[in-house]
């Protein structure tokens, strides 16, 4: 079984927890940076490639900065999202807006900001021009329905998703922004999530080629960028294998060369969406263990919860975590790892053999660092926890701090409470 090795030392690790209370996320610079590069070395062959990460897996502005020194762009879907991107210095060209069900005021603000905008609905013409107007370029999210299979296997069920519009609705969109004067389009789906397999982005991409090339022939429009957008997984278990996104990265341009450049469009230019692949192993939850207890199981008690990291009580997910110090340890006990909410789903690991664990001892839950703390939330009055940068010379840097009741409170107006006469 391969391991899974944290990214800080036991020592690094202690020092840290010794200036920042527990429980942080802890960001890795350096795995960001150098994936980054890795995706961009993949797609080399392709000009006009750009990763446009996806804002909401690790919308913080010390994470996206990096991402933008990479010569990334952001993918938002909402109006604080886009309010991120602008601050953080992504400009025209660098942020597309692929959101859905949107409200008017992030379209009005997409167009403010010049942002690429992804169609999820044909109304969504007619919608866009009441409320702000149509631009010169524009995209369309296709739902080709049914199941996405990859060599029989059916990876997801696009039929049941709410996302994108029919192939018929597609050639219809085009051809009214045609005659509402758009003069460049793109395309873009999202089919399934978290895949881990390498042949993916390369199934989606041959589908949307071929589209491509059919609404071309039917329609007259110049499309000139394909967004393949998110869905490239990770291997959250340690016996999973991993993707490969040099493989990945050639397994497209084979359809790409295949469909497209025949097709005489070969000046397509590909993006992505990605945010899981970016960033989740390069973020960890950083937690003390407080609490032991013996009933009818065996438990230990976080000062982390599932407000923190929500992927196990949601979804189930699996998440490795790793003892700091008892690495070699023999996993020879079996514990639930549970946090602190009034809900009995709070665990973030169910039986799971893990070396003795004792109260103090620091746990590294890994794979953290996309749609992680994203989707952390208030429940039973649990704070937000800072979020911490490794940088790559090895100092820390906050990049969020801890909520405070203060922040919690904020929202109230306590006036008339303390009025008391
Ligand atoms: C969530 C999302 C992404 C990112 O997905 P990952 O699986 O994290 O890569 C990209 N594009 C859109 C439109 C999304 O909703």
């Amino acid at each position: 079984m391969a391991e899974k090795i944290p990214f800080v030392t036991k020592e690094q690790l202690e020092d840290i927890a010794s200036r920042y209370a527990t429980p942080f996320y802890l960001y890795d610079e350096k795995g960001i940076r150098e994936t980054a590069r890795r995706v961009n070395k993949a797609f080399s062959w392709n000009k006009g490639f750009k990763e446009y990460f996806a804002v909401k897996a690790t919308p913080n502005p010390g994470i996206l900065k990096i991402l933008h020194e990479e010569g990334c762009g952001a993918d938002c879907s909402s109006y604080t999202e886009l309010l991120m991107a602008d601050a953080v210095g992504f400009r025209e060209g660098e942020i597309m807006f692929s959101s859905n069900d949107t409200p008017a005021e992030d379209f009005q603000l997409a167009r403010k900001l010049n942002a690429t905008i992804n169609l999820d609905d044909i109304t969504h013409i007619d919608f866009l021009e009441r409320v702000a107007d149509i631009p010169d370029t524009i995209s369309c999210r296709f739902n080709p329905g049914g199941h996405f299979a990859i060599a029989n296997n059916i990876m997801d069920n696009p039929g049941d998703a709410k996302y994108g519009m029919t192939r018929e609705q597609l050639t219809e969109a085009y051809k009214r922004l045609l005659a509402k004067g758009v003069k460049h389009f793109g395309l873009h789906a999202f089919l399934a999530s978290n895949t881990v397999t390498n042949d993916y982005y390369p199934e989606l991409a041959r589908i949307l080629f071929k589209v491509a090339v059919e609404l071309k022939e039917e329609t007259g429009a110049s499309i000139e960028f394909i967004n393949l957008s998110g869905g490239v997984g990770i291997a959250y278990r340690p016996d999973q294998p991993e993707n490969d996104i040099m493989a990945i990265g050639e397994g497209v341009r084979q359809a790409f060369e295949e469909v497209l450049v025949p097709a005489g469009m070969g000046n397509v230019r590909l993006y992505t969406e990605m945010g899981r692949y970016m960033l989740a192993p390069y973020g960890a939850l950083v937690s003390r263990v407080i609490h032991q207890k013996h009933i009818y199981k065996e438990y230990i008690g976080l000062d982390a919860c599932a407000a923190n990291l929500m992927r196990p009580a949601m979804y189930g997910s699996y998440h490795h975590i790793t003892v700091m110090g008892k690495e070699n340890a023999p996993c020879d006990h079996k514990y639930d790892v549970t946090g602190g909410l009034c809900e009995n789903n709070d665990k973030f690991a169910i039986d799971r053999m893990l070396p003795e664990i004792n109260i103090g001892d620091l746990v590294f839950i890994h794979d953290a660092g996309a749609h992680g703390f994203a989707m952390g939330y208030n429940y039973n009055g649990k704070l937000r926890s800072a979020e911490l940068l490794l940088k790559e010379d090895g100092s820390v840097e906050m990049i969020r701090r801890a909520e405070t009741p203060a922040d919690y409170f904020a929202t109230f107006d306590f006036t008339g409470l303390f009025n008391r006469d």
